[in-house]
C-alpha cells in the first residue's frame, strides 16, 4: 500500500518538527492531497493510525483537505465541465488543447501537538 510509506513520511517528517520542542504527542495533522498524487485520502488516514499506533502519538487525527486538479484553456480559462476522475481532451468551447494545473499537492499544512510537561487542566 503506498499510503503506508506516505503516512511514515509524514509522521517522520512532523517528528522533526516537533523536535525543537522537547517531548510531546500529536493532536492532529491537517495535509493536502492532491488528485494526481495517487493518494486515496480513506487509505491515507487508515495507514496513519497503523502508523501511529503504539506510539505517543496513537489516536491523533490527520485530516486530508482534497485538492482537485485543474484543466484550463488558454482563452478560456479554467473548464469546469470535467467530471471527477476524467479528463477532457479539448476545450470543449472552442476546441483548444488542455492544460492541467495543480493537483500534485501532498504538503502538510498545519500540525497541532501537546507537549508532554503540559499538564491537564483538573476538572
Ligand atoms: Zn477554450
Amino acid at each position: 500500500m503506498h499510503e503506508l510509506g506516505v503516512a511514515t513520511e509524514i509522521h517522520r517528517a512532523c517528528r522533526r518538527t516537533m523536535e525543537s520542542h522537547g517531548p510531546g504527542r500529536i493532536e492532529e495533522v491537517r495535509v493536502a492531497v492532491g488528485e494526481l498524487s495517487a493518494v486515496e485520502p480513506e487509505l491515507l488516514q487508515f495507514a496513519w493510525q497503523a502508523v501511529t499506533a503504539g506510539t505517543p502519538d496513537e489516536g491523533s487525527r490527520l485530516e486530508v483537505e482534497w485538492r482537485p486538479a485543474r484543466q484550463t484553456c488558454l482563452k478560456c480559462g479554467e473548464v469546469a465541465e470535467r467530471g471527477a476522475g476524467s479528463w477532457l481532451r479539448l476545450c470543449p468551447r472552442c476546441e483548444s488543447p488542455l492544460r492541467v494545473e495543480g493537483g500534485d499537492e501532498l504538503d502538510i499544512l498545519h500540525l497541532s501537538f501537546t507537549p508532554d510537561d503540559v499538564q491537564e487542566p483538573a476538572p
